[in-house]
């Protein structure tokens, strides 16, 4: 079963990932996280990529898709995947349904979640993840269960994204609404796009998108 998570910066894509991941054995492939290690290991792309990301743009199409051709060609894809803010364009999402074809695989399921504008800038200003597993946490709804221990691997060590604050959030929002937003037609035409309530707390979204998902298996 291949998935996508659709929704603005901070609707809960990653963290919905995760637990989906390993609910259904799926590989979460993130574009932002791919990016952000490029960035850090000062690769060709990642110093394209950099600045833009820091100024809460889209990457190139070009950069975006070669980086997911390359991934889901991998063997480890081939027993299923859910895409992390991936497309995030028409072109991209041309781009994705032109390669799945030609492996003879498909999108079964595109899971929007709806968040409100408002809560979002609060979701990202409150941001920092697990440095060893990615694993996101927020400052006011949304803390480890034990202070400074990661609730999934234990760990210690917290980071925070330089892109993650008040300046770039404009940006980023208006970036959705323009170049993604068209994506919801584009896959409601295709009748895979399931949408959820991501204002919900994190464990009831799961419930509902496991409902969805266990629904999308049975066909
Ligand atoms: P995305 O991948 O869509 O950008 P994340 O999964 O990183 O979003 O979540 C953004 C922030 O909001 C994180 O700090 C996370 O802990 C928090 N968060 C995620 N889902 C919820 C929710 N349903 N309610 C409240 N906070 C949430
Ligand atoms: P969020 O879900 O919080 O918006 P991501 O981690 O998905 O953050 O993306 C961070 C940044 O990486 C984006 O603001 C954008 O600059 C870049 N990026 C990630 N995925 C894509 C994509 N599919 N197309 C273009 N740019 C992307
Ligand atoms: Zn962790």
């Amino acid at each position: 079963m291949n998935l996508i998570m659709l929704g603005p910066p901070g609707a809960g894509k990653g963290t919905q990932a995760k637990r989906l991941e390993s609910a259904y054995g799926l590989v979460q492939l993130s574009t932002g996280d791919m990016l952000r290690a490029a960035v850090a290991a000062g690769t060709e792309i990642g110093k394209q990529a950099k600045a833009v990301m820091a100024a809460g743009d889209l990457v190139s199409d070009d950069i975006v898709v070669s980086i997911i051709a390359e991934r889901i060609a991998e063997p480890d894809c081939a027993s299923g995947f859910i895409l992390d803010g991936f497309p995030r364009t028409v072109t991209q999402a041309e781009a994705l349904d032109a390669m799945l074809t030609a492996s003879n695989q498909r999108i079964d399921g595109v899971l929007e979640m709806t968040v409100d504008d408002d809560a979002l800038v609060g979701r990202i200003a409150g941001r920092f993840s697990c440095t060893n597993c990615g694993a996101a946490y927020n400052d006011e709804l949304n803390r480890p269960k034990v202070e400074n221990v990661c609730d999934l691997c234990g760990a210690s060590a917290f980071t925070r994204r330089k892109d993650d604050n008040a300046e770039t959030m404009g940006a980023r929002l208006a970036a959705y609404h323009a170049q993604t937003a068209p994506l919801l037609p584009y896959y409601a035409a295709r009748g895979v796009l399931r949408s959820v309530d991501g204002m919900a707390d994190i464990d009831e979204v799961t419930r509902q998108l496991r409902a969805v998902v266990d629904g999308i298996g049975e066909n």
